[in-house]
């Protein structure tokens, strides 16, 4: 019964188009997540020059603090918005090109080159377009993707990454019954049958 009146919840593109607009993004973290700092050894297992992917990324500052240290950051965001404040805050140069598979989406990547953001749906991602990745980090992603989509949206990260791949998975711990979010209610359970 808990989960139920989330169940059927739905977020559209538009809605989330619209918060960046209003500057409607609570959900950003100026100083970075202090989780990521904690687990950083699980991401990187002693292994350096990573392709890290950051589904669903706004304008996440992890993605800087990763590639200044020599990774190679993949980010998919439908805000054109949000990808283009985070590289004007970080004063870091960038082209934009189409993406000849996907139809009205654009890349946009650093100078340097060590960091590509695909402005489209993370739906419309697939391994023979990003290549597969050694890490993830998963941040306000599964959270905010409708429960009736998460299991496309695991199917997906499941093919995006190379057999020995570290994930770190943020969740929120909270009594669905008092809370209606932001963000969704993901269950340890769910995240077992999801995930393996
Ligand atoms: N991971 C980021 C942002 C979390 S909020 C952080 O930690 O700050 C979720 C983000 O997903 C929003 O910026 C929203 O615009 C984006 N988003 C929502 N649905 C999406 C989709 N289907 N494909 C790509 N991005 C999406």
């Amino acid at each position: 019964s808990d989960v139920g009146s989330q169940k059927e919840r739905v977020v559209t593109e538009e809605e989330w188009l619209q918060k960046w607009e209003m500057g409607n993004i609570g959900f950003h973290k100026e100083q970075g997540h202090p989780l990521l700092q904690k687990y950083l050894d699980v991401l990187l297992n002693g292994r350096s020059g990573l392709r890290i992917f950051f589904p669903l990324c706004g304008k996440a500052v992890e993605m800087k603090w990763l590639a200044d240290m020599g990774h190679s950051i993949v980010g998919v965001e439908i805000s054109e918005q949000a990808v283009k404040e985070f590289f004007s805050e970080h004063s870091l140069p960038y082209c934009e090109e189409p993406v000849p598979e996907i139809s009205g989406a654009k890349m946009f990547q650093s100078t340097s080159g060590n960091i590509s953001l695909y402005c489209c749906s993370i739906y419309d991602l697939s391994s023979s377009i990003v290549g597969k990745f050694d890490g993830v980090w998963d941040r306000g992603a599964l959270v905010a993707v409708n429960p009736r989509d998460r299991q496309r949206y695991a199917s997906l990260m499941i093919n995006l990454v190379e057999k020995n791949s570290s994930y770190l998975l943020v969740t929120v711990s909270y009594d669905p019954n008092k809370h209606k979010g932001p963000p969704f209610y993901v269950p340890e359970s769910e995240i077992q049958s999801l995930f393996g």
